[in-house]
């Protein structure tokens, strides 16, 4: 990475009092100028308690509205405004409402991959890290909608009884994991440990030996003592896990077809430079309706306390 600009981007974090948050799928060089990276729910947390006059966000779009949402007096800042998320844009507020429309009994739990008009009419937002804790949270007979991810919809109805009806969204980045491929894998690698994010596709869930969020997979391989791990999430995060633990080999899952398929692009259109123009040139402002903050803030601040009750963060 260019020293001169990592200088600048230090000593502008510095006078402005600012901070990046970056999520484990941008790319490396931003996460090695991150003053902290981690997964949706460490960084909905990170958020919510700094003391940092800006945050960049280096994250989708859904992200750094999150942020906004939970610090509201805070600047939030995206290096790059098109980088969205098409699961989150696949549950519209129209489809939602026709959904409770429906089954109007249901208590609303959605991904925190959701717009925050989606999060506003919700009940409770979960992440991947405590989706089955959050929905465990409601007694057994509470009916559950559920969306906007199908997989990670249906992963946790694997771990309750509740009747759950889930929204037929997805990643396609998870989505277009090859499970074909990963059977070729674990022949060629027969000691691997296949950790997959519940964003993926059943068929490739079915041949995992763990499921979990970007910071249980870091976990897992971390403290494992096995060598050899089949990596089936986005492979950004194969570079925090190569930082942490140097002499273990991760093998990314290809796609089905098109090998940049299993790269989330809206991810990496962040670049250091653009974090850069962030802070010198305070952009991509995060502007939000203080009515929609208000309601979108309440799903997400039950959530957090949950989480923190759970010991599921601190
Ligand atoms: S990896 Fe998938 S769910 Fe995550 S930001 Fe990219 S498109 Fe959205």
């Amino acid at each position: 990475m260019d020293t001169q600009i990592k200088k600048k981007i230090f000593d502008l974090k510095q006078k402005k009092n600012a901070i990046i948050l970056a999520h484990y799928y941008v790319d490396g060089e931003i996460q090695d100028i991150a003053d902290y990276v981690g997964d949706s729910l460490e960084l909905a947390r990170k958020a919510s308690v700094t003391d940092a006059d800006i945050i960049v966000f280096a994250g989708v779009h859904f992200m750094a509205e999150t942020a906004k949402i939970i610090s509201p007096n805070k600047k939030v800042l995206i290096p790059d405004i098109k980088s969205g998320c098409p699961l989150a844009d696949s549950m519209s507020g129209a489809g939602l409402k026709k959904m409770k429309e429906q089954y109007p009994d249901h208590v609303i739990v959605n991904y925190v991959n959701s717009t925050a008009e989606i999060k506003a009419m919700s009940d409770l937002i979960c992440t991947s890290s405590n989706a089955v804790d959050m929905v465990k949270s409601f007694d057994p007979g509470t009916k559950i909608l559920f969306g906007p991810d199908k997989n990670l919809g249906a992963f946790v109805k694997s771990f309750v009884n509740n009747e759950m009806v889930i929204w037929d969204g997805n990643c396609p980045v998870h989505e277009n994991f090859s499970a074909e491929k990963l059977k070729a894998l674990k022949l060629k690698f027969p000691e691997a440990v296949v950790l997959a994010h519940p964003e993926a596709n059943k068929p490739v869930l079915l041949l995992a030996d763990l499921i979990g969020s970007t910071s249980k997979i870091i976990k897992y391989a971390v403290e494992s003592d096995k060598k050899q791990f089949i990596i089936a999430t986005e492979p950004g995060v194969i570079h925090t896990l190569k930082k942490q633990t140097s002499e273990k080999e991760f093998i990314p899952l290809p796609p089905v077809q098109n090998l940049d398929k299993s790269i989330c692009f809206n991810m990496k259109k962040h670049t250091v430079e653009k974090v850069l123009q962030a802070l010198e040139n305070e952009q991509f402002e995060i502007f939000m309706d203080s009515e929609l903050i208000k309601k979108a803030a309440l799903p997400i601040k039950r959530m957090l306390d949950m989480s923190i009750k759970l010991g599921l963060i601190k």
